[in-house]
């Protein structure tokens, strides 16, 4: 994940936020706004900015935790915000569809909220928008990366205010000057922190014990940037402990010690969270591999290494300049 955009907003509208996507996409043919499946928002973002942008049935508005959790719905439930707090807190937060539901649930259940009809609507009104707050409705979707709202466009912002200062009341030019250098600073130190993933990888030896393994894992280390690549490591440990039995037009893919039942194959998946089934020709659908798009040690142990299963997103800066030519 990378800071796309910053700009100097004067209005805060859905006019503004369109304006500045379709920008970025004229000034950078290689994004493009329909690949955008995922938008975090407070509550002044609406569906509107999707449809002014063409991508209303391909992207998920989803609220941002934070905004929600401490300023938007403290306000909306007043004297009653601390009786649903954490029952609002998991249905935002969680994966699990039926945790969700059964947190609103009990939220509704509350004789305080019960017996105030503007609470009860509201309860039932983020029921009817599970899309936009429930935390399975994210976690369901491709490349999520587990997060809750746009922590990185905050601490971008939160550093801004640190950079020029708080309460800070300059001349506009002076503003966009000092912010021209920050970029500069950023550049510079992305430019140093390359050149040392370069000597790096000059230096670099894999630990593998066979041949193959350690043509795949030099690959990996210069393909990837340095959190992928420590993924990709973790993912390749763990897959080694792993065995994948054929069954049922697929395979179940569990430990190596897992004792499987002959007449009850798909039972050894109850007994063991690590242990998953994936039919033929499918994508493992654990947390992990649709959080990143990457392989999980399931696909790995099943597949091996296999490029197009890892996402573009993940090609390391330095490769991105050194193979593919690309500024
Ligand atoms: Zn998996």
């Amino acid at each position: 994940m990378v800071i796309l955009a910053e700009c100097a907003c004067f209005s805060e509208t859905n006019e503004t936020y369109a304006w500045i996507l379709k920008a970025m996409q004229e000034m950078e043919p290689r994004f493009k706004v329909c690949n955008i499946t995922m938008m975090f928002s407070d509550e002044g973002v609406t569906v509107g900015l999707l449809q002014k942008l063409g991508i209303k049935d391909s992207c998920m508005l989803c609220a941002d935790e934070w905004h929600m959790m401490n300023e938007v719905w403290p306000d909306k439930f007043g004297g009653y915000w601390q009786h649903v707090v954490n029952y609002l807190r998991t249905y935002i937060h969680h994966p699990d569809t039926v945790t969700c539901n059964e947190s609103l649930q009990k939220a509704l259940d509350n004789p305080g909220i019960r017996a105030n009809p503007e609470m009860v609507e509201e309860i039932y009104r983020v029921h009817g928008a599970a899309k936009r707050y429930a935390g399975y409705t994210r976690a369901g979707r491709d490349g999520n990366l587990g997060v809750h709202g746009s922590t990185l466009a905050e601490v971008n912002h939160s550093s801004i205010v640190a950079h020029l200062g708080l309460g800070s009341c300059q001349r506009l030019e002076d503003q966009f000057q000092k912010l021209l250098e920050r970029a500069q600073e950023f550049a510079k130190k992305v430019r140093e922190r390359n050149d040392l993933f370069r000597l790096e990888l000059d230096r670099f030896e894999s630990q593998e014990t066979t041949q193959v393994a350690r043509e795949v894992d030099k690959f990996a280390k210069s393909y990837f940037a340095v959190l992928p690549y420590g993924w990709f490591r973790s993912e390749t440990d763990s897959a080694k402990k792993l065995k994948c039995i054929p069954f049922n037009g697929g395979n179940i893919v569990c430990r190596k010690h897992l004792q499987i039942d002959p007449e009850d194959p798909m039972e050894v998946m109850n007994r063991c969270k690590e242990a998953v089934f994936i039919k033929k020709g499918d994508r493992c659908r654990c947390l992990e591999r649709v959080r990143r798009l990457i392989q999980c040690s399931h696909d790995l142990a099943l597949n091996g290494f296999v490029l197009h299963h890892w996402d573009k997103r993940w090609i390391s800066d330095v490769y991105h300049q050194d193979v593919l030519g690309l500024p």
